[in-house]
């Protein structure tokens, strides 16, 4: 199954494609991380991501293009992928239509998980990520067993540059103003499913594998 995930910052995406991507067999996908390990890893990449990762703004399309376009011609992809965090952009999603074509592949599903803008800045600020696997935890939502510790790995826990305050306010604004057009892009394509993220991590599991059709 090939789906894309979308939402605001803070909407449980990445939370929810961990545990999907395990239930369907297929990889998780998340821009975001592809970004963060190439500015730990020092590349041209992601020094350039960096520039704007770090105020809250969008890397340029051309430059994240180039980079979902290699790695969904990866092998593991061949069975479906879970997408997290593109498009953000209607020039991304156009150009990921397009990509898709060109790998004789197209969207199943676009999973819209909805969740008020005022209860983001609290998932955002209290939003804790492992170094070393990017398992996700919240502070009080979703606490790891041993405080700053993960628990799949044991990596140290770490807060995201870019979940500072101003930043998240910026991140909401560009959220606004450039992704959530992509809600109605969708829906007249016939391929959102919207989901109410404001509820436990496991109810909003459950009622994306009921839209999906999923005995889980
Ligand atoms: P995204 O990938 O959409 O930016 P995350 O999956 O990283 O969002 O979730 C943001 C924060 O909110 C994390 O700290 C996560 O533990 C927490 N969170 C995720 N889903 C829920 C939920 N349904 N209820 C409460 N907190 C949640
Ligand atoms: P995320 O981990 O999804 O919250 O993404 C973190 C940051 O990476 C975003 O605030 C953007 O700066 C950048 N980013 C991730 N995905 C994209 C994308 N599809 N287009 C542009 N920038 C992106």
């Amino acid at each position: 199954m090939n789906i894309v995930l979308m939402g605001p910052p803070g909407a449980g995406k990445g939370t929810q494609a961990e545990v999907m991507a395990r239930k369907l067999f297929v990889p998780h996908i998340s821009t975001g991380d592809i970004f963060r390990a190439n500015i730990k890893a020092g590349t041209e990449l992601g020094q350039l991501a960096n520039q704007y990762i770090s105020k809250g703004d969008l890397v340029p399309d051309e430059v994240t293009m180039g980079m979902i376009k290699d790695r969904l011609a990866e092998e593991d992809c061949a069975n479906g992928f879970i997408l997290d965090g593109l498009p953000r952009t209607i020039v991304q999603a156009d150009a990921l239509a397009a990509v898709l074509e060109e790998q004789g592949k197209k969207l199943d599903k676009v999973v819209n998980i909805d969740v008020p803008i005022e209860k983001l800045i609290e998932r955002l600020s209290g939003r804790r990520v492992c170094r070393n696997c990017s398992q996700t935890y919240h502070l009080q939502n979703n606490p790891p067993t041993e405080a700053g510790r993960c628990d799949e790995c044991g990596g140290e826990l770490y807060q995201r540059a870019d979940d500072s305050e101003e930043t998240i306010k910026n991140r909401l604004d560009v959220y606004l103003a450039q992704s959530s057009p992509l809600i109605e892009y969708y829906e007249a394509k016939g391929l959102l499913l919207s989901i109410d993220g404001d509820q436990s991590i496991n109810n909003v599991l459950a009622d994306v594998g009921r839209g999906l059709g999923q005995n889980w």
